[in-house]
């Protein structure tokens, strides 16, 4: 029914392969450390810690790009905070609404 060309894809090809996380520089690092309970304190380390292995990692931008797209609510995702996630997705709504594109979803 289908040619090649045609055929259905999957609405977000990259989220449903996942083979980026393979190359994860966390892969082996503790999970709670890209978790910290709360922003502040013993957190902040934590933050700051987890935003290191982040800064090497060869799949922060797929990563980041995750977390915006699913929008991750918790967590270091990419380098960036949920604070920070925040914030770049309001920037990029009111750059989308400035140049008059279709709003990004919430
Ligand atoms: S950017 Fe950070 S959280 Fe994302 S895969 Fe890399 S190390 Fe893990």
């Amino acid at each position: 029914m289908f040619g090649y060309r045609n055929a259905p894809q999957p609405l977000e090809p990259r989220m449903s392969e996942p083979s980026w996380r393979e190359q994860a520089a966390c892969r082996h690092a503790a999970p709670e450390l890209f978790f910290p309970a709360g922003t502040t304190g013993p957190a902040f380390a934590e933050i700051e810690a987890a935003k290191k292995v982040c800064a090497v990692c060869p799949v922060s931008s797929q990563c980041l790009e995750f977390a915006l797209l699913t929008r991750q609510e918790f967590g270091i995702w990419g380098g960036t905070t949920e604070d920070e996630r925040r914030l770049l997705l309001k920037v990029v709504r009111a750059k989308a609404r400035s140049a008059g594109r279709a709003p990004v979803p919430a």
